[in-house]
């Protein structure tokens, strides 16, 4: 065969894809990355899945965005019309970046003017280094004026960071994934890191092989049950009547900590009260789950000498997603199964820096390191620190993706700036946030690709794919890892953080950073949790978990030893009771629709689409579907389904599969010529504002065109 290239240039680097943040390799050649392999990061050592170890063509793919493109005069934004990359000049025509930046920046700035800070709204992306993410709520807070920033974790983890900072002051995960190998039992509820999380998957089966038991909680059955010890799959919705059920048997019979209750927690007993009315009994034909396994599980996580609990989506993506991860804090809080190695609470990350997307303050109601910006004192430290009058940064919280949405369509909010995020796709009720996207008076969309999104744009700015740019991640376990350039942008593209600079230039900031170790420095002189970490230390060790306080320090790994971060130091009970979602099914939609990912590809697909590999294993629209239903609808594997709610519908190839009970549908939110989102509901868990991706009511018939 023929020889295999020999690569000019090894670049350390890391995974640009989930929360795990595994550290790799790009074998580089005349400016193209050859192949991928993984390194010994403390999150992976060595170990990579098939997005990491395949998906890295996209960033040659002929379909790169190289040149800024401005919407043709008289081609009107349509929310309905499909997408077609061939067609791109059709609607837009190439500009310069000088002639692009006028239009965005001067765009803005003068929306802005006429209309008032709050007329503006931008969206960062969890996709982007933690500088990009700095600077870009800073360009929203003291360019455009408010805090009306925010970022995908608003569909992720948002109800768990409410629940989290509520209970314990800090959003974070209290221990790393490894910690797994440490612990006696873990509980894996909504979540499936087979797919979603793999190398954290392969971790927790190692821990499995040394002799911890596994729980997994989850109404769809995961590859991972098949490691476990038990597997509860409760019905979809259920989540807060099984875990009071369990919190119910600890409390009667007589297994909580209570000397960690009595030193390091408040609001035990209106815990202690509201759970006494979920007993297994009572609760098990609603989930489902017979009363002696809820027990059994109950007393295995409360006695064991180490209990670790993860989750992910299935959890937080509801409108009761708040109280499902109170109930699990309440959990570890009731046991005393936090605050050591191999305990605590870890909400698995999606995205490879959404933590730090978050830290870095690309949400509308904190400046970075969660400092409110309710509190005069932290807005005159700010203020300070970006040299701006006080008066000038908003006191009051913006406003979150989906509430931006309805701005719009209410004439509030008339610009945009979208920086690598795609709500045109990700969005529940997506047909709803497409017409919101079109109606906008100026759309600026930076991205790699024309996104469903950019086709909605004004001016779309050709940015840098991640092996194209230097900046620091931080994973799921708070390591801050560098990302180091291995390529250069194609074409016209610029990276990220030039882009943002020359729009704030233009909307009247006088920023002139150089180097991206210049806006790290600024971000550590402002987040206490970063103070420790220099530059220079992640360039020699690569990676540094936080909190990190001052220079020297080893970083800790392990969270709340000995006391909490809140105000009086303790951890605070917060009962929760059982609220419906939103949408039941009924006679005109039976069934329930859950969203997700697949392993071969991640979220809107705008990259693993076109990674060849990738795209080549799973190629089209699927929706999982149980076979008892299939048969039903007399539909044969590998037909063609039409699934439609009261929001829209998307015709998909049926494929059977029995992980989720007949009556649940699963489909991945990736393809774009299904757009499973323009099914999903936009109703709103009220304190982390996170729509219900996980539950909604859906009918199938057969056939449809895909
Ligand atoms: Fe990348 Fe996550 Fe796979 Fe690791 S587990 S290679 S970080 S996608």
């Amino acid at each position: 065969g023929a020889a295999m290239a020999v690569p000019d240039k090894q670049v350390a680097s890391v995974c640009p894809y989930c929360g795990v943040g595994c550290q790799l390799t790009y074998n580089v050649r005349d400016n193209k990355i050859l192949y991928v392999e993984g390194r010994d990061g403390p999150a992976n050592h060595g170990r990579l899945c098939v997005k990491g170890r395949y998906g890295f063509d996209y960033a040659h793919h002929p379909q790169r965005l190289t040149r800024p493109l401005v919407r043709r005069e008289g081609v009107a934004k349509s929310a309905t019309a499909p997408m077609d990359p061939a067609r791109v000049l059709e609607v837009f025509r190439e500009a310069s970046w000088e002639e692009a930046l006028a239009l965005a920046g001067g765009g803005l700035a003068r929306i802005r003017d006429a209309h008032g800070p709050k007329s503006l709204a931008g969206f960062g992306s969890a996709k982007g280094s933690n500088e990009e993410a700095y600077l870009f709520q800073k360009l929203v807070r003291t360019g455009f004026g408010s805090n009306n920033v925010d970022h995908c974790t608003r569909l992720c983890h948002a109800s768990s960071v409410a629940a989290l900072l509520e209970g314990i002051g800090s959003g974070a995960v209290s221990n790393p994934v490894m910690d797994v190998l440490q612990a006696e039992v873990v509980i894996v509820i909504g979540a499936n890191p087979t797919v979603n999380h793999p190398v954290a998957a392969t971790w927790i089966k190692n821990a499995v092989k040394g002799g911890t038991k596994l729980v997994v909680c989850d109404p769809r059955r995961s590859e991972l049950s098949r490691h476990a010890h038990r597997t509860l799959q409760f019905k979809a919705d259920t989540d807060v009547a099984l875990l009071n059920a369990m919190m119910h048997v600890i409390v009667a019979e007589g297994l909580a900590d209570r000397d960690f209750i009595a030193s390091r927690t408040s609001g035990y007993e209106a815990l202690a009260e509201n759970v006494a009315a979920y007993s297994p009994e009572a609760m098990a034909p609603l989930c489902g789950i017979d009363a002696d396994t809820i027990r059994e599980v109950a007393r295995l996580y409360a006695t064991s000498k180490a209990s670790m609990i993860l989750w992910g989506m299935g959890i937080s993506q509801h409108v009761h997603g708040t109280d499902n991860a109170r109930c699990l804090i309440a959990l570890a809080l009731l046991t005393g199964q936090i605050g050591r190695p191999g305990t605590g609470l870890h909400p698995l990350r999606g995205q490879n820096n959404v933590q730090g997307a978050s830290d870095a303050g690309l949400i509308p109601m904190m400046f970075p390191d969660y400092q409110r910006v309710t509190e005069p004192g932290v807005r005159e430290r700010f203020a300070q620190a970006w040299n701006v009058p006080v008066a000038a940064l908003d006191d009051r919280p913006g406003l979150t993706v989906v509430e931006v949405m309805e701005a719009i369509l209410a004439g509030g909010v008339k610009g945009m700036y979208i920086m690598g995020e795609n709500p045109a796709m990700s969005d529940p009720d997506a047909n709803h946030a497409r017409e919101a996207l079109a109606a906008l008076d100026l759309l600026v969309v930076q991205d790699i690709f024309l996104t469903e999104t950019a086709y909605l744009a004004d001016v779309i700015l050709p940015a840098g794919a991640f092996p194209e740019k230097t900046g620091t991640f931080t994973n799921t376990d708070r390591l801050v890892q560098l990302g180091r350039q291995a390529i250069d942008p194609p074409g016209e593209a610029r990276q990220d953080l030039w882009i943002v600079q020359q729009i704030a230039r233009r909307m009247g900031l006088d920023w002139d950073y150089g180097h991206v170790s210049e806006v790290f420095d600024e971000m550590r002189r402002l987040m206490p949790s970063m103070a420790g970490i220099t530059w220079a230390r992640l360039e020699r060790e690569g990676a540094v978990v936080h909190p990190c306080p001052e220079e020297g320090h080893p970083g800790t790994p392990v969270v709340f030893t000995d006391d909490f971060p809140s105000e009086d130091g303790l951890a605070r009970f917060v009962p929760a009771d059982i609220i419906p979602a939103d949408e039941r099914p009924d006679a005109d939609y039976p069934m329930v629709l859950i969203t997700g990912r697949q392993l071969e590809h991640w979220h809107t697909g705008s990259m693993t689409r076109r990674a060849t590999v990738l795209d080549a294993i799973e190629p089209d629209p699927v929706a999982l579907v149980h076979p008892l239903d299939l048969a039903a609808l007399g539909v044969a594997p590998g037909g063609v389904i039409t699934l439609a709610s009261r929001r829209g519908e998307v015709a998909l190839y049926a494929r059977a599969d029995d992980s989720s009970p007949p009556g649940a549908v699963f489909v991945p939110f990736c393809y774009y010529e299904a757009a499973i989102n323009k099914l999903t509901n936009a109703a709103l868990d009220p304190f982390g504002k996170i729509p219900e991706f996980k539950y909604c009511a859906i009918r199938i018939t057969p056939g449809g065109a895909v």
